[in-house]
């Protein structure tokens, strides 16, 4: 972040500060243009032909730890060569065209945002004496992204939070650069798949594992590479693997509560209790309801004594028995092809359609 240096001054060249007015709220600056002549955006010719004045009030960066404020009378000139055209004379240095803050505190402000995201970043930007809404934050970073990007190639599309738990958008980084490039609004397929197909340059595209972007980058951009991204992949395996400590959970028990035993009293624990014996508070829980159930007490009554939610109570009483979370799975309809798929994936082919094909002939 480049604040100031000499080549770029506090009071640009044809800036006259007339007064300067500290008060509580902060340090107001009041000055005027100085310059003889504006060019005409249009024509691109000078003209000295003054036409009016207004006042322009920018924000700008702090002094110490008050908000700075610029009152800066500004002249629309009549352009000599364009009939009837009048245009405002620019302030080269300090802020751009319409414009209500310095550019030197928008970048300020921008690099805050693009660390921090919207609402915390205009937080801190508050505290740092450089008052911003959180809307504002998002402006400017959006702005960012748009001028100064090339062509991104490897982008990563993520859900993301405008208000968290209210409202989500869609954000659109350049992982080659590190750095955010678009938001987009909400969290569906239509805006990034019409962002994608604007943006032919996109030969990668790491994305979470929901529908949507799948969609959208299969739509936008089918040419692309879809990967899934880091977090992703880890959420992918961690999900896997209790699904597989799940459905082994009795094996499981019965080796831990053998491992305890022996190691407690030496003994090597073939003769200890198996799984249904061992003291599971839950098991009796729904014991104790399906005995109240048996006797004719409602299901909110049952909650009540047992302190366990009507839910929990219905699913037992409309299972009839306990059930240890997930279940084993059953015998499959792959199960008799099995053998012939193992051979097939051994001698290379892992093509799922493939192998389907194969199956039905
Ligand atoms: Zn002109």
């Amino acid at each position: 972040m480049q604040i100031s240096n000499s080549s770029r001054p506090s009071v640009p060249d044809g800036v006259h500060v007339d007064d300067l007015t500290l008060d509580p709220w902060g340090l107001l600056i009041t000055a005027h243009t100085t310059t003889v002549d504006a060019t005409c955006p249009s024509c691109g010719r000078s003209s000295t032909r003054m036409h009016s004045a207004y006042w322009r009030t920018l924000k700008d960066l702090p002094w110490q730890d008050r908000a700075v404020t610029w009152r800066l009378k500004v002249r629309r000139f009549r352009c000599s060569h364009c009939p009837g055209r009048i245009f405002s004379e620019r302030v080269p240095g300090l802020a751009a065209r319409k414009a209500r803050r310095s550019e030197r505190l928008a970048e300020a402000q921008t690099d805050i945002g693009m660390v921090l995201g919207g609402e915390p970043g205009a937080r801190l930007s508050r505290r740092l004496a450089m008052p911003v809404s959180g809307d504002t934050v998002l402006r400017l970073i959006r702005h960012r992204g748009i001028n100064s990007s090339p062509p991104p190639r490897v982008v990563g599309i993520d859900d993301w939070a405008w208000r968290r738990g209210r409202t989500y958008g869609t954000i659109v980084c350049d992982l080659e650069r590190r750095r955010v490039i678009d938001l987009l609004p909400g969290r569906s397929s239509a805006p990034v798949r019409d962002w994608l197909a604007a943006h032919p340059s996109v030969t990668v595209i790491s994305r979470d594992r929901s529908g949507p972007y799948a969609e959208a980058a299969r739509t936008g951009a089918p040419t692309a590479t879809q990967v899934a991204d880091r977090w992703h992949l880890l959420v992918n395996a961690s999900e896997a693997l209790r699904g597989i400590v799940e459905r082994h959970q009795s094996e499981i028990r019965v080796v831990a509560h053998r491992l305890v035993h022996a190691s407690s009293d030496g003994h090597d624990g073939t003769e200890s209790a198996p799984t249904s014996e061992l003291h599971n508070p839950r098991r009796d829980r729904c014991e104790t309801a399906l005995r109240f159930h048996g006797e004719g007490m409602p299901t909110k009554e049952i909650a009540r004594r047992i302190r366990a939610s009507r839910n929990a109570v219905r699913h037992w009483v409309r299972t009839g028995r306990f059930m240890p979370y997930r279940r084993a799975p059953g015998p499959s309809r792959l199960d008799r092809h099995l053998s012939f798929v193992e051979t097939r994936w051994q001698e290379g082919e892992r093509s799922a359609t493939v192998l389907h094909r194969e199956l039905r002939a």
